[in-house]
């Protein structure tokens, strides 16, 4: 398509101009729900519009799912739960690593989809579908290793455990990562027997459809994948109401967590709730602190540091604390803000407009509590959710920057003389998804990482979501895991089975 738009705008932020690159066009999908195996439009008289998140603009429009079509989506899970529960594991497995190709084989269609309405660079937008790819890979694999075992006992009898799918899933995924968190969900569920409805972000509807249609099309037999679209709290009311969905997975904020953890406690369904971090990182002086800054912040921009397990409070020694804001000011100068779409564009806006608001109040807090501004700390008028890279220094804990999940480009810096000191105030807050420690002593960092309280904790790295290893968090951040062992174990359920031999003495009873 021809180009609409220039190929950037110049703005004025707190007082420095500042270029910010447009987007891109190319097409945007028409946006449909996938029910029993059918793509249709909903058919409710309400309707969302997706917004490019760099302009404004309207991308794409669409009508919410009803309750009747909810029910259609109910009675396809309930009745492929079955087909697909004794399909064998082989078979199922070879129709998920066949998606897992088709989302690489279509990678950069989607990142252009993926960019367009969630605002990430194009080259964070491949990374997330090939992530995804390998996810959905890894689950193809433990599908075929659900194993249950046999117990030791007498001669006379036999102690078994076996593993059986949990049943119909249902699913919520948020917009920060619109493909990994959808196929961290239906990838474990299909592996594991169950089929799945997923109620995908407002915001980001495509990068649901991307997923699905990769599954559908891989030959997942119609009605054991399904998508809806509509007012969330509608359809996680009627979804979870119905007595037919036997796991609830939701990755996103911590009241929607304990709204759904409410309603699935009163329908008798299990959970899994990934929802959201504030992880700190404790930098030690005995490590070459420039490499760690850039690392450091090359993580806490990702994304517009809309990123639960994003490095989020940083505690620096004050033998290296000038140094290390030094080298990420460097790195941040750099950043190119722009729309996703543009190549050149390192970090794009806000998926969604209420971000930008809350950055904004946070920025304010943290200044009006003494905090400096090391760079940025603009927020650029007009259409697009930008807000500039932000360092700050200086920063109190009690600040809403340092003790809420802040999901956006701001970096808190402090600086700590004493160990034990920075782990109290790592701790000190309600969240217990991820930590980072950077040291040269490997006794400091296994230290650390006993007392750290988090699910997950990186030592010299800031990654710490892999396909193999367990992602999931304490605290306020949730229970439940996606990925690893556990990824796939949390939509099995476990029975025993009790045997005695009739021509046996005794009436196999024991105790
Ligand atoms: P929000 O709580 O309003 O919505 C989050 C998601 O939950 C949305 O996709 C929405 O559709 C869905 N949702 C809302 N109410 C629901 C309900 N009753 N039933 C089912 N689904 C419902 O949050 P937001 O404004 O989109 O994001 C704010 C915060 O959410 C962030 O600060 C962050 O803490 C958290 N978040 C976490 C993650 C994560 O990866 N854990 C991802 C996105 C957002």
């Amino acid at each position: 398509m021809g180009k609409t738009t220039p190929d950037y705008i110049t703005c004025l932020t707190r007082n420095e101009k500042r270029e910010i690159l447009m987007p891109a066009r190319d097409a945007y999908p028409a946006i449909k729900q996938f029910i029993e195996g059918r793509w249709v439009d909903g058919d409710a008289d309400t309707s969302e519009n997706v917004l490019d998140p760099a302009t404004a603009e309207v991308l794409a429009a669409y009508r919410h799912v009803t309750a009747g079509q909810l029910d259609c989506a109910l009675d396809a899970v309930s009745r492929s739960a079955r087909g697909w529960r004794d399909l064998s594991p082989l078979h199922r497995s070879d129709i998920i690593r066949r998606a897992a190709q088709l989302l690489r084989d279509r990678a950069d269609r989607i990142a252009f989809v993926v960019s367009s309405e969630q605002g990430k660079p194009l080259h964070e937008a491949r990374a997330e579908v090939y992530a995804s790819a390998d996810i959905i890979d890894w689950c193809a694999e433990e599908g075929r290793r659900t194993y249950g075992r046999i117990v030791p006992s007498d001669n006379d009898s036999r102690l078994m455990v076996t593993t059986e799918p949990v049943g119909p899933v249902a699913a919520f995924t948020p917009w920060n990562f619109p493909v990994l968190t959808v196929a961290r969900k239906v990838a474990p569920a299909l592996a594991a027997g169950c089929p799945i409805i997923v109620k995908a972000a407002e915001e980001t509807p495509a990068g649901a459809m991307a997923v699905v249609s990769a599954f559908a099309d891989a030959g997942a037999p119609p009605g054991v994948v399904n998508l809806a679209l509509g007012v969330p709290a509608e359809i996680s009311e009627h979804v979870l109401s119905a007595g037919i969905v036997r796991k609830v997975s939701l990755t996103g904020s911590v009241p929607v967590g304990r709204t759904l953890s409410r309603l699935a406690a009163e329908h008798d369904i299990r959970t899994t709730m990934e929802l959201g971090g504030n992880a700190p990182v404790i930098v030690e002086p005995d490590i070459d602190v420039d490499e760690v800054a850039l690392r450091c912040a090359t993580s806490k921009f990702r994304n517009a540091g809309q990123v639960c397990n994003s490095p989020s409070r940083f505690f620096v020694h004050a033998a290296v604390h000038d140094r290390f804001v030094a080298a990420v000011q460097r790195f941040v100068r750099d950043i190119r803000l722009g729309a996703g779409t543009a190549e050149a564009t390192t970090m794009g806006p806000l998926a969604n407009s209420r971000r930008v608001e809350y950055v904004r109040r946070a920025l304010a807090d943290a200044l009006d509590r003494g905090a400096q501004i090391a760079c940025g700390g603009g927020i650029p008028s007009g259409a697009g959710n930008f807000v500039e890279p932000t360092v700050l220094t200086e920063v109190a804990d009690s600040s809403t920057v340092f003790a809420e999940e802040i999901f956006g480009p701001i970096m808190p810096i402090v600086r700590y003389h004493d160990l034990d000191d920075a782990i109290t105030r790592a701790n000190a807050t309600t969240y217990g998804l991820a930590s980072f420690v950077f040291t040269g002593s490997l006794a400091k960092a296994h230290r650390m990482a006993r007392e750290l309280e988090a699910g997950m904790v990186g030592i010299n790295t800031t990654v710490v979501s892999r396909a193999e290893t367990p992602f999931g968090g304490i605290k306020a951040s949730g229970h439940g895991f996606e990925s690893g062992l556990e990824g796939v174990d949390v939509y099995l359920r476990r029975k025993a089975i009790l045997e005695h031999d009739p021509a046996a003495p005794g009436r196999g009873v024991s105790h």
